[in-house]
């Protein structure tokens, strides 16, 4: 549905559009269209005030050509020598000097002919009268200007000379003598020079007589021709006057156009240029005194070249700032959509943003979060160490503390055995002392301070074992470590009536704890005695090397060894294979970790016989 209505308003917005297009088209057709049309006219009107200045300049140019002549024909007749002449020609020779007077008077008027008529229209004296073919002796009463002088009048016409074949307007007057009228003198012009010099390649000037036929024209063409179409009946009448002889009075081919105020619109073909047809403007004035009218056809091509060329250039510039307009539009569109993709751009980046601070308060939030736990469970590992490593400590002194218990029967022994010495050195001495042997008593003394030293020893070493440490490393020759050990676990060795052979060089330094490194060999050196008790070689071998950045001290005893399955668990707590009393198994699991926790390690290795246990620890020159 809704798609179906969007498709809707789409073709209707097309069709809006399509409208508005037409009839901006339409307007600017018909605006184009006035423009042209009223640029033409303006033309026109502007060729017309033309046409009328040199219109009334050519008919002021034939005024002037007709005023000239127009008296002269009555002047002539005022010569009593034309009047005698009429009445008695005389011979030859009054003849030609009639003849020569006429001729004389012509060249000096410029007039085309000057003749002079008899009262039957015989013209008996002529200014031609040497010419090819003379005036004189041929008969012109048929015309009318001869019929008007003959009747008392200016007589005036226009025609085509029957004799000379050339045009030319007549003006003729009576001459009298007294009241009686003799015959007529006449003066023609030549007409052609009203032609001459108005040749212009716009403007065609042309005289019609009454009739419309065209008898002076710039153009030769149109000469003889009726500007209108005339009846059958007038081209009759005409021909009959034989005004113009021989002339066809053929209308020209012409067309009315618009009648406008300043004049006439009419298509004309010239039969000069294409296309054929060109519109003129025509306009005309009379001349009533010579019976004339006298019309100026005024070429509108070039209104019709200057209203094109407006018209163009209005469409040009219509169509430029059509195309500004557009353009302007496109850019203001381009910058409008620019800004809604800006916008949408920035609304779309703000949303990202909101979206990525709330994704990241979230994680920041879930971090803190899991930090805090993270610091928690730190703490509690923390807590949990302090408690394990409290425990250790404990478990070590008490490990310390069930050693020396297992060591109490020895140490007992240890410090038993030089007290009963001292006490039989003592009690020999002062039987020696009373019998005076004051050297032996002597030796028996050093005897007695001996043994105390070596308890004393006995009593610094257990005191040293016992010892509560912190547990920090330093470097330390190994072998004092070792002796210590070894004077510890003595009385264990002597209750299993062992031997223990040390093989540690003594430039050897480690890096450890000596309490606690003290504590692993005791350690180490217990077990080995209690697995050599009542064995048949009883012989413990506690030997030390470097290799490479490790010292490693291995002790070794003839017991009978770990069984294979035993391997796994020795370093338990509290795996023990001893009687109750005797062991609580939880020393090798305190000596690994001991081992551990100096930087090295506590191993069991494969020996031929018995058991080897292997301590490595780092050397003390590496951390140097
Ligand atoms: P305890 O000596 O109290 O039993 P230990 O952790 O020191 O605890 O030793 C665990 C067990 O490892 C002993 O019970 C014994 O079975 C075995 N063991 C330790 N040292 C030796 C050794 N040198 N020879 C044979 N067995 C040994």
């Amino acid at each position: 549905m809704c798609t179906i209505a969007q498709a809707d308003s789409e073709r209707g917005t097309r069709w809006t559009r399509a409208l508005l297009w037409t009839s901006l088209l339409a307007a600017l057709g018909l605006g184009l269209w006035g423009l042209a049309t009223w640029a033409y006219r303006d033309g026109v009107a502007r060729l017309a005030d033309q046409g009328r200045t040199d219109l009334d300049l050519y008919v002021a140019h034939l005024h002037g050509l007709l005023a000239k002549y127009e008296p002269l024909p009555e002047l002539l007749a005022t010569n009593p020598r034309l009047s005698d002449f009429l009445r008695a020609p005389g011979g030859q020779a009054s003849i030609e000097a009639l003849n020569r007077y006429l001729e004389t008077i012509n060249r000096i008027s410029d007039a085309a002919d000057t003749y002079l008529m008899d009262a039957t229209g015989l013209t008996i004296a002529a200014s031609n009268w040497h010419a090819e073919r003379p005036f004189v002796g041929r008969n012109f009463s048929f015309r009318p200007y001869f019929r008007d002088a003959i009747g008392g009048q200016l007589g005036r016409y226009f025609a085509l000379g029957t004799t000379s074949r050339q045009r030319g307007y007549y003006f003729a007057y009576p001459v009298r003598e007294g009241d009686e009228i003799l015959g007529a003198v006449v003066v023609k012009i030549d007409i052609a020079e009203a032609e001459q010099r108005w040749s212009k390649p716009d403007r065609i000037f042309l005289v019609t007589d009454p009739d419309g036929v065209i008898f002076v024209s710039t153009r030769p063409e149109q000469r003889f021709r009726t500007l209108f179409p005339v009846d059958a009946a007038t081209r009759a009448r005409i021909q009959r006057s034989n005004r113009y002889p021989e002339a066809e009075l053929a209308a020209l081919d012409m067309t009315l156009g618009a009648a406008l105020p300043t004049g006439q619109l009419v298509r004309l073909s010239t039969g000069r240029r294409w296309p054929g047809r060109q519109t003129y403007l025509l306009q005309s004035r009379a001349m009533p005194a010579a019976g004339w009218q006298v019309h100026a056809l005024t070429d509108t091509g070039e209104a019709l070249r200057d209203s094109l060329r407006l018209t163009i250039l209005a469409a040009a510039m219509v169509v430029m700032s059509g195309l500004i307009a557009a353009l302007l539009l496109q850019q203001q569109r381009g910058r409008r959509a620019h800004a809604a993709l800006a916008e949408a751009a920035r609304a779309s980046l703000e949303r990202i943003n909101l979206q990525l601070e709330e994704r990241v308060a979230s994680r920041t939030a879930e971090l803190t979060r899991s930090n805090r736990r993270l610091r928690d469970e730190i703490d509690e590992r923390l807590r949990a160490e302090q408690a394990l490593r409290e425990a250790q400590q404990a478990l070590i002194q008490s490990a310390k503390l069930a050693t020396l218990g297992q060591m109490s029967a020895g140490i007992n022994h240890e410090l038993n055995q030089p007290l009963s010495a001292i006490r039989t050195y003592a009690d020999n001495g002062r039987l020696l002392l009373r019998q005076g042997r004051a050297r032996e008593v002597t030796d028996n003394l050093e005897q007695i301070l001996a043994l105390t030293d070596r308890m004393a020893k006995i009593g610094s070493q257990l005191k040293l074992f016992a010892r509560k440490t912190s547990g920090e490393l330093t470097d330390l020759p190994l072998a004092p470590v070792i002796e210590g050990a070894a004077r510890i676990a003595a009385p264990l060795l002597a209750k299993s009536d062992g031997h223990l052979e040390t093989r540690v060089p003594a430039d050897l330094r480690v890096r450890a704890n000596d309490v606690l490194l003290q504590q692993v060999l005791v350690n180490l050196l217990g077990n080995a005695c209690q697995a050599i008790a009542g064995g048949p070689q009883r012989r413990i071998l506690l030997s030390a090397v470097r290799l490479e950045d490790m010292i490693v001290t291995r002790v070794q005893d003839t017991g009978p060894g770990i069984p294979r399955s035993d391997l796994d668990l020795i370093f338990e707590p509290f795996f023990t294979t001893k009687d109750a009393g005797e062991g609580l198994g939880l020393g090798l699991a305190i000596s690994a970790r001991i081992a551990i926790e100096m930087g090295g390690a506590l191993r069991v290795v494969p020996c031929p016989n018995g058991a080897c246990f292997e301590l490595r620890l780092p050397a003390a020159d590496i951390h140097a």
